[in-house]
């Protein structure tokens, strides 16, 4: 890469005449022609990440900062009349869905900017993650047509190097779209498209379709295997090419790591390929692949760890469903072999009760297994794997998430990036972890620091107004949930615990209360009816705060449109309090949490997840843990019953009460069936998720932020200590672990 030649390549660039996106296209191509004019040589090792999300964002503005020219590219621009924020319209490449995408992308760019072989394997979909709006307060979804408008100039179509992927009824076509990741090294996402008849191209069509119908489920299994085994295809040609078809040093050269369980089918597509096209024998093929595969677990919730039916398997991939049934028999003879109990063999097994155990899967051919925070390895080897574990424990170990502070920091609060080079000069920005020797106590910096966050809340306030038409109260407190909708992360309880403040200001029993805004993000998968009732719900308390003059200039609820990882960029630096208020035990890590811890905002958290390692960090009292433990939850099992816990908690009762006293018009029954979740077996427990009971304590600590609040030196040393104390969340930190304990590159 030349700086100087890409300098003045950009200088060249004629604004005249061209439309925005054609200037988009123009000046990307530009950094792209760079990028890929730096010669590499192949590293003797390399790691895959095989994912079926990738939350990349927005791709302009990380690239340009990656190669050195955002600074320079802006002035050369404005100097023509033309403002590169212009490209804050370009949409995201929203090939993802939430933490587990944007944990995929955040990896990928720590391992570029250090310099480790890390190239990514995913499928390009034509509509990324839906686009989100209201009407009336509900959830309605859109088609995300990505490239439409803007194109994609980030990637290179490799029709060269296109693959037949085979299933019983069809060929498809694999097209490859290479996306480079610049920094020390050059890395590449590789994204397959599904082409070849038009049955093909539903493949690549759409992230996650509805799976509650067979079709649905065989659609899935496609997606899934069809980029596993376009990956694998390739990986394995090329080693044959280079190397023969001995195999042996195969593990050497690659190390294929498995996001979640999606693309388990990677493993029966390796043994099939070794077993039946260059004749390895079944167990020597089971050996090498337990030297190649890795697997990381992103959660406990049962919907996320896949089990297809044998059945399914069979009709569109019979010789994959019989190579996992021999895995099946070959892995149960060993496990015997070593005297493993019955018990642990039928709860590690790969196929039980006719539905192949992806996860399971996974664990027995990983040589290595890691949770993403500390509690969540733990539940991983107590209780999710316990029989793998004993079997095998130097197979598990923790890798704590981590987020790249090069987008949620460097690119998103520039005024907190001057910040630290203005005490520390630049080399905080090799090495996160000097930001730590920043002295929280000394008056120049608290003032310093708290004006920065006054004008990135009054950014976010700008934008919320350009985006929603909702302009926010200024001066008050800026607090933030913004997460995919799901009942673990209880944005209900936020909701309930909204009302009852509410209800406490109209009484007068809070008469110092600091104005405060309560900002929502979130999406709800489009199947999910009851995240979308909360939505709605949440949407209906915005609206009676804001036309209730006792209160609404005290207090708002403000619920953002299509949560994205644009939005998240204003959200997260323009907020003063981080929501984490998960049922313990359920969020595995989270990474929002440490975004905005990153950025400066204290956390109303639950101890769980990474929130646990945050306040260790953090320092407890700078920030604000309440509820139920996971230990507490244990021991509630059976013994917690909503409706008798409302007859002795009225406050509570109180609150819940709105759902069905016509509080809020619900015609339709919606709010009715968000409080039977809690108050009735509909499935299989009554508030499932401790909404109730951890319900008071959340009041407590939001009250408890709003009084603190009030001594601005007090608070802004709590946010400026968490923000000056996560530099171990940086995704530098967790890529080196990967690097170093689990793939060795
Ligand atoms: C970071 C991020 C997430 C993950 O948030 P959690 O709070 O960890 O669930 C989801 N969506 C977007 C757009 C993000 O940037």
């Amino acid at each position: 890469m030349n700086r100087e030649r890409l300098i003045k390549t950009l200088q060249n660039i004629d604004v005249t005449d061209k439309t925005a996106a054609e200037l988009y296209r123009e000046i990307s191509s530009a950094c792209m022609d760079e990028i890929l004019s730096e010669k590499q040589k192949a590293p003797a090792r390399c790691a895959y990440y095989f994912s079926v999300e990738y939350l990349m964002g927005r791709m302009f503005f990380n690239n340009l900062l990656a190669l050195g020219v955002l600074d320079e590219a802006r002035e050369i621009f404005a100097a023509k009349g033309f403002d590169l924020n212009t490209f804050e319209d370009v949409e995201d490449a929203a090939l993802g869905n939430g933490g587990l995408g944007r944990l995929a992308a955040c990896y990928l760019d720590s391992a570029a900017n250090l310099g480790y072989p890390l190239n990514g394997y995913g499928i390009r979909y034509r509509y990324g993650l839906f686009r989100q709006k209201f009407v009336g307060g509900e959830q309605v979804e859109e088609a995300d047509d990505w490239l439409k408008i803007w194109g994609d100039p980030w990637s290179i179509r490799k029709e060269r190097e296109a693959r037949e992927v085979r299933f019983a009824d069809m060929v498809v076509i694999a097209v490859p779209y290479d996306m480079p990741v610049y920094g020390k090294s050059v890395n590449v996402l590789r994204l397959f498209q599904a082409e070849g008849s038009p049955e093909a191209e539903k493949i690549s069509e759409y992230l996650y379709p509805a799976d509650d119908t067979e079709e649905g489920k065989l659609l899935r299994i496609r997606q899934e295997y069809f980029f596993s085994a376009a990956a694998v295809g390739e990986r394995t040609e090329r080693y044959v090419r280079e190397y023969g078809t001995d195999f042996g040093k195969f593990a050497e050269s690659c190390v294929f790591q498995l996001n979640d369980t999606h693309a388990v089918f990677a493993v029966a597509e390796f043994l099939r390929l070794l077993t039946k096209v260059y004749k390895v024998p079944f167990g020597r093929a089971v050996t090498i692949a337990k030297k190649t595969f890795r697997y990381t677990n992103h959660t406990i919730l049962p919907e996320a760890l896949e089990r297809w039916d044998e059945e399914l398997v069979e009709k569109i991939l019979p010789e994959i469903a019989g190579i996992l049934k021999r895995l099946q028999i070959y892995a149960a003879a060993a496990w015997k072999a070593e005297g493993c109990p019955r018990e642990e063999i039928v709860r590690m097994s790969i196929l039980g009760g006719g539905k192949f155990a992806m996860a399971n899967v996974a664990v027995y051919v990983s040589e290595r297994v890691n949770g993403v925070a500390e509690i969540h390895t733990k539940i991983l080897k107590e209780r999710l794997f316990s029989a793998a574990y004993r079997h095998d424990p130097d197979k598990f170990l923790n890798v704590t998430n981590g987020v790249t502070q090069r987008r949620w920091l460097l690119l998103c609060n520039e005024e907190l990036a001057r910040f630290y080079d203005e005490r520390l000069g630049s080399g905080w920005r090799e090495d996160l972890s000097l930001i730590r020797s920043i002295d929280c106590d000394d008056a120049e910096t608290l003032a310093a620091f708290s004006k920065i966050k006054a004008e990135k809340k009054r950014q976010l306030a700008a934008y919320i107004e350009k985006k929603e038409g909702i302009k926010l109260l200024p001066d008050a407190i800026y607090i933030a949930q913004v997460k995919r909708l799901h009942e673990y992360k209880r944005q209900l309880m936020t909701a309930l615990a909204i009302l009852r403040i509410y209800f406490d200001l109209k009484a007068g029993k809070l008469p110092d209360f600091t104005p405060t805004v309560f900002i929502f993000g979130a999406k709800a998968a489009g199947s999910y009816k009851r995240a979308k009732e909360i939505i709605l719900f949440l949407n209906k308390i915005a609206e009676l705060i804001a036309n209730d003059g006792e209160v609404n200039g005290k207090l708002q609820v403000v619920f953002v449109q299509n949560y994205d990882v644009s939005y998240a960029e204003k959200i997260i630096p323009g907020s003063d309090v981080s929501l984490q208020v998960s049922t313990a035990g359920f969020e595995a890590s989270g990474t929002g949490n440490m975004k905005l811890m990153m950025n400066g905002a204290v956390t109303v958290g639950t101890m769980d997840g990474a929130n646990i390692e945050i306040v260790e960090r953090a320092g407890r009292e700078n920030n604000y843990i309440f509820g139920a433990s996971v230990e507490e939850i244990n021991a509630l099992e059976g013994k917690y019953d909503p409706v008798k816990f409302v007859k002795t908690h009225p406050r509570v009762r109180e609150v819940t009460d709105t759902l069905t006293d016509g509080t809020f018009s619900d015609a339709d029954g919606k709010l009715k069936d968000l409080a039977a979740s809690l108050f009735e077996e509909t499935y299989n427990r009554a508030d499932h998720y401790y909404v109730l009971y951890d319900l008071l304590p959340l009041v407590d600590a939001l009250l408890k932020v709003n009084g603190e609040y009030r001594d601005r030196t007090l608070f802004t040393g709590k946010q400026l200590k968490n923000a000056t104390r996560s530099a171990f969340f940086s995704s530098d930190r967790a890529i080196k672990t990967y690097a170093e304990k689990i793939w060795g590159i």
